[in-house]
């Protein structure tokens, strides 16, 4: 498995395939999830290019920031049985921030006001901030992303939108454990108990799912909450029902358009996020 550090010697090697290339872009702690975006890539692009970046712009909170698991050598094994044509691109903050860490300004508008963006202020400009360089460094053709983060996925597309940076983004839908819980790297913080708790957020997402028509928002709501923290390793930060259009939350609900619960829940001190659509 090929692993650049440096942008200049990823980039002659990208240069010496004419073929399409696929961008992951990740912050490591590959598991699962990030192995289905990478393997949808692998079929769209001669070339994929997983990057892995813990950004410290998009973190909110220092600790959270300190402890996030970065192991490349794991993340190399991991990969190792695909295709010779994935490489890792492991960039450092001088590289990926060359004149200071700090985040840039975007206004993504009605998108990036409410759940992730409400709860973890500065997060999306963070994120944004990596993924527009990423995307101007690699001049991918194509783009991959999680739904298990469709807000973040929304705040992609936009940007890709108003920057014109005509890479054409694919949404890969959400890698689940066997019991429903949405995988991610922090899953692995959770202690047993709060493992055996964190199912609850799936089951009550499912049921909310398949019970709609029969609810209004705040029976649902406290359908969720209730649900969730019958458990007491659980507490629910927000329970949210928005536009797929405009990601603005309602409480009631219009005949045609369509909807998504987004939903995050601290077991401890560690968060977890999922949404489910519910149309
Ligand atoms: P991260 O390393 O957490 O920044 O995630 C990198 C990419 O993997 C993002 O596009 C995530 O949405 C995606 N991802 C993370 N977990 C999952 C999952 N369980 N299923 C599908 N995609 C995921």
């Amino acid at each position: 498995m090929l692993v650049f550090k440096a942008l200049e010697k990823l980039k002659v090697h990208l240069n010496s395939k004419s073929f399409k290339i696929g961008l992951v872009p990740t912050m490591g702690g590959l598991h699962q999830g990030h192995l289905s975006l990478i393997k949808k890539a692998c079929l769209d692009n001669q070339t994929v290019v997983v990057s892995i970046y813990v950004n410290p712009t998009q973190f909110n909170d220092e600790n959270d920031l300190k402890n996030y698991p970065f192991d490349l050598e794991t993340d190399k094994t991991f990969l190792s049985s695909l295709s010779k044509n994935v490489v890792i691109y492991n960039p450092d903050n001088d590289e990926m921030y060359p004149s200071g860490i700090k985040r840039n300004s975007y206004n993504f508008g009605s998108i990036s006001h409410h759940m992730e963006g409400k709860f973890r202020p500065g997060h999306f400009n963070g994120v944004a901030t990596v993924i527009e360089k990423l995307i101007k460094d690699i001049k991918p053709h194509n783009a991959y992303f999680g739904e298990k983060d469709y807000q973040q996925i929304q705040i992609i597309k936009a940007l890709n939108n108003s920057l014109k940076l005509g890479v054409k983004i694919i949404s890969c839908s959400t890698e689940r454990e066997k019991d429903g819980l949405a995988i991610s790297t922090r899953n692995k913080f959770l202690n047993p108990r709060q493992r055996s708790a964190a199912i609850k957020i799936h089951f009550a997402l499912q049921e909310l799912k398949l019970k709609k028509g029969a609810k209004k928002f705040f029976d649902m709501k406290r359908f969720f909450i209730n649900t969730v923290e019958h458990s007491k390793d659980l507490k629910v930060e927000y329970f949210c029902i928005a536009s797929i259009d405009d990601l603005v939350p309602v409480e009631i609900f219009e005949k045609f358009k369509k909807y998504r619960i987004f939903v995050a829940v601290f077991a401890g001190n560690i968060r977890l996020i999922d949404n489910e659509e519910i149309n």
